[in-house]
């Protein structure tokens, strides 16, 4: 299975942000079940949820209320997506074991990705970033030891910066900010 986006590997709920993308076609993985099915692969959750329409449907809105938690701060969409689902915890021979639960099984890779930032926003929200370059809308969750990191990836996103600042020297200064939607 190949999985057509030019950044993975990010944690669950940034994962989910990062199946849309700019520059390489198609640009958003979740547009169609194939999209989903790999994504569910991806997260491992294929065999517990079904790769159908309403699936596709509560992922798409699970990555636009992400959207508006960690670009606008606006968490109502959010909080509905939360309201899908909790943990159950119980005591087993294998020790504590938390069990999430839906009240759809449409519902549980959104809700776990939801779940999910509310993880890293307990851990380190100012790590939770959106690559710097003005043409790019990925996400990653920046890991380096200082909390420094500025893109997505260095090998594309920092390198046609540096190209862009180069070229930049006899041009005037241009007001890069872009939407990221
Ligand atoms: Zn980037």
């Amino acid at each position: 299975m190949r999985d057509p986006r030019p950044h993975s590997g990010e944690p669950p709920a940034l994962d989910l942000l990062n199946t849309r993308w700019q520059g390489t076609e198609p640009g958003d993985l979740l547009t169609d079940l194939d999209g989903v099915r790999t994504w569910l692969t991806l997260l491992d959750l294929a065999d517990r949820v079904p790769a159908d329409p309403r699936t596709l449907a509560a992922l798409r809105a699970t990555r636009s209320a992400l959207h508006d938690a960690v670009t606008r701060a606006e968490y109502a969409p959010l909080n509905r997506v939360l309201a899908h689902g909790r943990v159950r915890r119980e005591l087993t021979e294998a020790g504590p074991r938390e069990i999430p639960e839906v009240d759809d099984p449409a519902w549980l890779p959104g809700w776990l990705a939801a779940d999910d930032l509310l993880r890293l926003l307990a851990a380190a929200p100012q790590r939770i970033r959106q690559c710097a370059h003005p043409d790019c809308v990925l996400f990653f969750y920046d890991t380096s030891k200082n909390g420094t990191r500025r893109w997505h990836s260095m090998a594309t996103c920092g390198n046609r910066a540096k190209a862009a600042r180069h070229y930049a020297k006899d041009r005037p200064v241009q007001n890069s900010s872009s939407s990221s939607r």
